[in-house]
């Protein structure tokens, strides 16, 4: 077991199989590309416990994913892929850098979801991408792209309703995707409350990063109330 990788959340190593390697969650957080750290006991389980469950209930629909197994509170096995250096954005209500962008209220519903593209290069501070400029960086064929924008679309819409049933709303969330050994496109990384935002349907108390990123309040008693719920409905 070799470390190949530490980035803000996670580390990785290969293991003796050259296509899986081993993801290890930490307790870090950060936010606003690294200048807001902070470090949070038990982080890194919480959030692979909600990874896992969402990554499951995500099988179950037949979505590809990268997951193999989890190894124990913290580490999972996983497929090695190429990934697409695209941060895909899914949103469903305004917040975050779209009401900057738009100048719409926070909680403004969208009439449909909305899929943007982020090029994940923390040294150009994650820039957005129009479809013109994927096709010039070259990180994504035209089919490539379809494919994800349309997986996507179907996590999007299956997550809503899976938070829907436990009283959370899905406001938006990143996903990142890669290749595997036969080029096949692979939901990859983590969907947890680090990468979505989602808000207690009555309350609308924000229950994810955003409590991190703007001091709102205690960041695990956010993510457990996620995964308290979560675990009651699954
Ligand atoms: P960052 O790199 O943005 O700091 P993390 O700390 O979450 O993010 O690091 C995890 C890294 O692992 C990310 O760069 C992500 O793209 C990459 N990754 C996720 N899933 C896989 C996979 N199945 N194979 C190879 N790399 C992966
Ligand atoms: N997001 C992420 N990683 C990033 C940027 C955004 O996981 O590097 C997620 C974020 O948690 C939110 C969604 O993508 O759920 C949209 O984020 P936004 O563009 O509003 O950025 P922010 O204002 O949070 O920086």
């Amino acid at each position: 077991m070799e470390p190949i990788y530490e980035g803000k959340a996670k580390r990785l190593f290969t293991t003796d199989n050259p296509n899986e390697l081993l993801m290890e969650f930490k307790d870090d957080a950060t936010a606003f590309n690294g200048e807001k750290k902070s470090s949070f006991a038990e982080k890194g389980r919480l959030n692979l416990d909600l990874s896992c469950l969402i990554f499951d209930e995500l099988a179950k629909q037949g979505i590809a994913t990268h997951h193999i197994k989890r190894l124990d509170e913290t580490r999972l096995l996983v497929k090695k892929v190429d990934i697409i250096p695209l941060e895909v954005v899914i949103r469903n209500v305004v917040a975050g850098s779209l009401h900057k962008r738009l100048g719409y209220d926070e909680g403004h519903v969208l009439d449909a979801p909305l899929v943007e593209y982020y090029y994940k290069r923390d040294d150009l501070g994650d820039p957005m991408l129009t479809l013109d400029h994927i096709a010039i960086l070259d990180v994504a064929t035209d089919a490539e792209l379809k494919t994800i924008s349309e997986l996507g679309l179907q996590v999007n819409e299956f997550l809503i309703g899976f938070f829907g049933n436990s009283g959370i709303r899905l406001i938006d969330f990143k996903l990142e995707f890669g290749r595997d050994t036969d080029g096949s496109i692979l939901l990859a990384d983590e969907i947890s409350p680090d990468n979505c935002r989602l808000w207690d349907a009555t309350s609308g108390e924000r229950l994810d990063k955003d409590r991190f990123r703007r001091d709102l309040g205690d960041l695990l008693d956010g993510y457990r109330e996620i995964l308290g719920r979560l675990q009651g409905q699954s």
